[in-house]
């Protein structure tokens, strides 16, 4: 890649006219799609590249934290209230995190208060096309796989595609997921970053009949969020499909090597049964309504390499792409929304900065990716070892649990999950502009 080049202080017009920012968005999974949104309701140009010749993802479940669904909100409002047409809600006047003693007795450990309708599921697939249906057809281009980038005198960035087709962006930003070309594009493909490594375990998910899946569980433990803890795997369960499906995922422990190339392999019921076999029988009920063939997912993150940093020039990196982390605490996609909201409020700044004191996009575009980076680092940084010790917590090695451990527990898993969901959104956002604006300054001194 080129050096960054920012000097020639000319205002970039078009016949007099200001032509504006314009944004390569590189992956449409649910960070490029909210990314773009947010850029759509700030009037920024863009344009969403994905690889796939359509906006997919599977059917199983995911939620939403607090304050992911806030970020939904002031990523825009039609934004959020098509979320809140697709989750499934419980109902109840208050929402809690219930974690079960899986392996020995089926009673309660902990319960962990969420808030009024929080933290609801859905389908993957359904929160993915009801979000992608707000994004104007003309500017996604689908079957563009990303392949290099090249920063330009004129500031400019030159995109490669696999079908040898090019285009070019005022700043490209990667949403390109764990395995983000991007990121080996920044990083280089030798940097230890652009190779996350296998935590060691790996997971099955299924979505069940919701009448199958009560008559084993019974009524109050299909409605809200279960976790099932035990020595060496967990469970998870929560009502997808407005209540008609039970989204379980099972998550297991592997002292091995992955042996795939994919991060998915061909799986099957008898190994859930067999990993599980020593559990309660509640548990093991909700297993045997697992179909005969299942995908089985390995758990890979960054935790032991991370990104040094998300940003280089006019290229930056966001969701998994820049900080992939387990999902253990429910909050990989939640981070993404994160990302999408503080970019599309810093380019929006950036774009007012460009108009009003005549800036080039060069310099400008550079300064709002260092804030983004400044901003985000700290905070999702964190997220992949904190879901590793959440892991550890969920899958506890103890043959008895006593009341002081319960306590310890407890403390131990609200902290992790309370500094993921109390993060002052609107906070976030003021700081995002203040940060753009200092780095402004830094960079006109
Ligand atoms: C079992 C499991 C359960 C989870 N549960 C939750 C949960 O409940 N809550 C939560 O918040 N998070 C959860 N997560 C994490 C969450 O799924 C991820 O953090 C999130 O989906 C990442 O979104 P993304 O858009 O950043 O990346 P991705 O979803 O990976 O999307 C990347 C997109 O980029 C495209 N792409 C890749 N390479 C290229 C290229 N070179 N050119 C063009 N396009 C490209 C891909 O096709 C894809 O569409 C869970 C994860 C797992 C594995």
């Amino acid at each position: 890649m080129s050096a960054i080049t920012t000097s020639p202080e000319v205002h970039t017009m078009a016949n007099g006219t200001y032509d504006g920012f314009h944004v390569a968005i590189i992956g449409g999974g649910i960070t490029g799609i909210i990314l773009a949104l947010g850029l759509e309701k700030r009037g920024i140009s863009y344009t969403l590249y994905e690889r796939a010749p359509a906006f997919t993802e599977i059917g199983a479940g995911i939620g939403f934290s607090p304050n992911a669904e806030r970020a939904l909100k002031a990523v825009d409002p039609k934004v959020y209230s098509v979320y809140k047409k697709v989750a499934s809600t419980t109902g109840d006047e208050e929402d809690y995190f219930n974690w079960i003693d899986g392996y020995r007795s089926n009673e309660m450990i902990a319960r962990l208060l969420i808030g009024v309708d929080a933290f609801q599921g859905g389908r993957r697939s359904d929160f993915l096309e009801a979000w992608s249906a707000l994004i104007p057809t003309e500017k996604v281009r689908f079957g563009k796989e990303f392949v290099s980038a090249l920063e330009r005198e004129d500031g400019k960035v030159s995109l490669k595609f696999k079908d040898e087709s090019v285009d070019e962006a005022d700043i490209v930003i990667g949403c390109d997921g764990i395995r983000s070309r991007v990121r080996q594009i920044i990083l280089g493909e030798s940097s230890a970053a652009a190779h996350p490594k296998y935590t060691n375990k790996f997971c099955f998910r299924a979505l069940l009949p919701m009448d199958k899946a009560r008559a084993v569980l019974g009524d109050t433990r299909t409605k809200s969020r279960f976790m099932y803890n035990g020595p060496g795997r967990h469970a998870i369960t929560y009502a997808v499909a407005n209540g008609a499906l039970l989204n379980a995922l099972f998550v297991i422990h592997d002292p091995n090597p992955w042996p795939f190339e994919r991060h998915t392999a061909p799986g099957t019921k008898q190994e859930v049964v067999n990993a599980y076999a020593d559990w309660h029988p509640a548990l093991r009920g909700l297993v045997d309504l697992l179909p005969e063939k299942l995908d089985k997912w390995a758990i890979f993150d960054m935790y032991d390499n991370p990104a040094p940093y998300y940003n280089s020039g006019a290229i930056a990196l966001a969701g998994d792409a820049a900080h992939a982390s387990g999902p253990h605490l429910g909050s990989g996609a939640g981070f993404g929304i994160e990302d999408g909201l503080v970019l599309a409020t810093i380019l929006q700044a950036a774009d007012e900065e460009v108009r009003a004191n005549k800036r080039t996009k060069a310099k400008v575009s550079r300064c709002a990716l260092e804030a983004y980076n400044k901003k985000r680092y700290d905070r999702s940084n964190w997220l992949p070892g904190a879901t590793r010790e959440a892991a550890d917590l969920f899958q506890m090695t103890k043959e008895e649990w006593h009341d002081e451990d319960r306590e310890n527990y407890l403390h131990g898993v609200s902290t992790l999950y309370y500094h993921i969901w109390d993060q002052d959104i609107d906070e976030m956002v003021q700081e995002a502009i203040l940060a753009f604006h200092d780095q402004m300054q830094v960079a006109t001194a």
